[in-house]
């Protein structure tokens, strides 16, 4: 029934007692860096001071600003040769946020992943084809690592290629499969331009879908494409990566691994805690880290708890799936991007001019981001290749930038809207995005 029952199903005391002393433990390591080194000694608090966990609530919050403004060491807590790995996130102009670990930090997030991947009902008989990202994205080795540490045959199949995947299903019979939900209609897709269904030609039994937010519409759709049951996952890089939040077999809300996150949800105007079952702004503070802990972490994130316990005897309490963010960042292909991003490309192009409008929509099943500028007129009169050749030059920036490739139109000056006050720049028409 459980990965860990000691810890899936201890009591609210028990779980109160544990989060206090591994919080006095935090601290211990936080105070090691310069950032919170700094913090605890203006608060006048020392590791061990902690008797009642909401004490927490004395700490200020930190952000992903924080982050940057002290990259790359700043919330370092041990020397360099302990470090065993690092990841970074997407998302951001100026510097990235990157998070460091070392082995006691891999090793907890690798059972946090066994965890949650037993939880939604995948065994070591599992044979489990990652069709996501390797590399500083936490999507690919988060799960590798929880999948070997399950004990199941794992297939580190990496993104796209979709003949390539369905002929890995094929040969090695995959019965689970992870990949962020927008790619999955491409997928099926793919499946269906070969004459399959994924039903009669493979044994697929589960999908894990995370990394992007979806609605309860889109995976009953998945679900139906594929003849599966998919689960839906969360994480983020700065708490980790995949592991931190996940769907046990009922479906209904997704564990948060109360053992190793402290979980509030605050308001996001007033920034007080908020009782279950409100919606606000999700704050973690991990509590099983040494290497690089965060206390407070705003992630930006719109969700509540879920009032009550779960069939599953699980005790740690459950989020709702994630309607929205608190700030204008968007997921397009799992990619986490800015506006500001872009328009940051776009300046840096003499030729464009400062009117721009971001279009996501849903085209052929696939999420897209159609970028509209604004270029002199001029351009409409004379060859239309320098016009094509312009548009793969801003195609590609924007992609180096943002890692998601957009599809680039370039349109006559005075053509978009002209907006009064602050600019729309994000329209968002996809189908099943949030
Ligand atoms: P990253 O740090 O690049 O892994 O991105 C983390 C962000 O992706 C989170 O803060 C969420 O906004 C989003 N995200 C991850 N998993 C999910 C999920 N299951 N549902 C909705 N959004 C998600
Ligand atoms: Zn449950």
């Amino acid at each position: 029934m459980y990965w860990e029952k000691n810890y899936e199903t201890l009591s609210k005391n028990e779980l109160t007692d544990l989060q206090i002393d591994r919080f006095n433990t935090t601290l211990k390591y936080a105070a090691q860096s310069s950032f919170y080194g700094n913090l605890l000694q203006k608060l006048g608090i020392s590791p061990g001071d902690i008797s009642d966990i909401r004490q927490i609530q004395d700490f200020p919050f930190t952000t992903k600003q924080d982050l940057r403004n002290n990259f790359p060491y700043g919330f370092l807590t041990l020397p360099k040769k302990e470090l065993i790995r690092l990841h970074s996130s997407s998302g951001t102009t100026g510097n990235p946020t990157v998070i460091f670990h070392n082995r006691h930090d891999i090793d907890s997030w690798a059972n946090l992943m066994a965890r949650s991947l037993y939880c939604a009902g995948i065994r070591e008989t599992d044979v489990f084809q990652n069709i996501c990202g390797y590399g500083l994205f936490t999507g690919g080795l988060g799960f590798q690592y929880g999948i070997e540490k399950l004990g199941a045959l794992s297939i580190p199949a990496g993104a796209g290629n979709s003949l390539r995947q369905i002929k890995l299903m094929q040969d090695y019979g995959t019965t689970v499969a992870h990949a962020i939900p927008s790619y999955l209609g491409r997928l099926h897709e793919v499946f269906e331009m070969h004459g399959l269904t994924p039903q009669k030609d493979t044994l697929l039994r589960t999908l894990v879908i995370g990394a992007e937010p979806h609605t309860e519409e889109q995976r009953k759709r998945i679900e139906d494409l594929f003849g599966v049951k998919a689960y839906n996952s969360f994480g983020l890089s700065e708490m980790n990566g995949p592991g931190v939040a996940f769907e046990c077999i009922y479906q209904n809300g997704l564990h948060i691994w109360e053992d190793a996150y402290y979980v509030e949800i605050v308001d996001p105007d007033t920034l007080q805690p908020l009782p279950d079952g409100e919606y606000g702004e999700l704050v973690m503070t991990t509590l099983n880290r040494q290497a690089m802990p965060l206390i407070r972490y705003r992630t930006r994130d719109i969700t509540r708890i879920i009032p009550g316990k779960c069939k599953c005897g699980r005790t740690h309490r459950r989020i709702d799936r994630i309607t929205g963010r608190t700030d204008d960042m968007f997921i397009i292909k799992g990619c986490n991007i800015f506006p500001m991003q872009i328009e940051g490309i776009l300046l840096k192009i003499p030729e464009v001019g400062s009117n721009y409008l971001i279009n996501l929509e849903t085209i052929n099943d696939v999420d897209e981001m159609v970028v509209s500028v604004e270029v002199k007129k001029e351009w409409f009169k004379g060859d239309i290749h320098k016009l094509d050749l312009l548009t793969k030059q801003i195609t590609s920036m924007i992609r180096d930038e943002v890692l998601a490739k957009p599809i680039v139109k370039l349109v006559e000056m005075g053509s978009l809207p002209q907006q009064e006050g602050k600019a729309v720049r994000v329209l968002d028409n996809r189908k099943n995005g949030i």
